[in-house]
């Protein structure tokens, strides 16, 4: 298939581009480098720098291109920003992906693979978390990830669009020549790696008195590569009708539990200091992803948190300054 990848010059995005050209399909990756990286965007994809804010030129090159799907990835993604700067989620999540969606019915491009998060849940009432599980967002990158939501399932009810919305956890890890670079960095695994690298002095932990066995939250994290395949199953399930999975690899860890596995990983004693909750954080988001796997048989290769974190230490460690040159 030929695959239109907003977003592909990011870190799950570029990923999933190279996953997408290893298994023989064509990509063209449409990024404004905003927080994506040049280098990150696969050999073999054609690239074409642009912003989902320009709908004109989104229709000429789809209508141009005539991919047989869309994967958006394109967006922005951080919860503390969205809570600080919530015009920003509205207008480059919302308002940008209804240009997308707007370019996609006027050229007849019909199937599109959406990035969504496991913050259109907010404070889940039941763990592990099921699609199922009443969504209720507490911060603005949430709802705007959520109306997304509506948006394509309205979307398919009124024109025939074929969704396939993934709900990701927390990515994390790398393969050996690309991974996570941001600035600035707000996430928790690559921080601690920094710590290890010498590039901060501790790791602050944000939250000492959440309701979990040591305090700090937990999340479920899920390996970029196996967020990759899911993807690439999800994309070549479209025509079968449009769908809704939850992809995490169903065990939680702790901020503690991931700072302690990163000393293990990187023989450095990473300091770590207390601080108070981040705001828009919840406690505990662990996945149940029984129904991709019983539905397209996807399977997740990196269970192990200290795997997950051995091949994010491979890429941070060899590229210490991500894709700057
Ligand atoms: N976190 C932390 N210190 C940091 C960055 C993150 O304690 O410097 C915590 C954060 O509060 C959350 C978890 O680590 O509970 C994962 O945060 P991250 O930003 O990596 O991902 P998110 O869950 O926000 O998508």
């Amino acid at each position: 298939m030929k695959v239109f990848v907003t977003g592909g010059a990011g870190y799950i995005g570029s990923i999933t581009a190279t996953e997408l050209l290893n298994a023989g399909h064509d990509v063209i990756v449409y990024d404004n480098l905003s927080t994506g990286h040049r280098d990150a965007i696969p050999e073999g994809a054609r690239f074409v720098r642009g912003d989902l804010g320009q709908p004109k030129k989104l229709a000429r090159l789809l209508a141009e291109e005539r991919p047989d799907a869309v994967m958006h990835f394109g967006a922005a993604s951080l919860v503390p920003e969205s809570v600080a700067n919530p015009a920003k989620y509205y207008r480059n999540n919302v308002a940008y992906t209804l240009n997308l969606l707007h370019a996609m019915l006027e050229t007849g491009v019909n199937r599109i693979v959406f990035s969504s998060t496991a913050a259109v849940y907010g404070i889940p009432k039941t763990i592990p978390i099921t699609e199922e599980t009443p969504t209720n967002p507490i911060n603005p990158y949430g709802e705007s990830k959520l109306m997304i939501e509506w948006m394509l399932r309205r979307f398919d009810e009124a024109y025939g669009m074929r969704y396939a919305i993934l709900r990701y956890f927390n990515a994390a890890g790398a393969l050996p020549n690309r991974g996570e670079h941001h600035d600035p960095e707000t996430h928790l695994i690559p921080l601690v790696l920094q710590v290890a690298l010498g590039q901060r002095e501790h790791i602050k932990i944000f939250g000492t008195d959440y309701p979990t066995p040591d305090g700090t939250a937990i999340r479920d994290y899920i390996h970029v590569q196996d967020l990759a395949s899911a993807h690439i199953l999800a994309l070549e399930a479209l025509d079968e009708g449009s769908r809704t999975y939850n992809l995490g690899n169903g065990q939680g860890f702790s901020v503690k539990q991931v700072i302690e596995t990163a000393r293990s990983v990187t023989g450095h004693p990473i300091p770590a200091v207390e601080a108070p909750r981040r705001p828009g954080d919840p406690p505990i988001l662990i996945a149940s992803s029984q129904r991709i796997q019983r539905e397209l048989g996807w399977r997740p290769r990196f269970t192990s948190l200290r795997e997950i974190i051995a091949s994010a230490w491979e890429w941070h460690r060899t590229h210490p300054n991500g894709y700057r040159r």
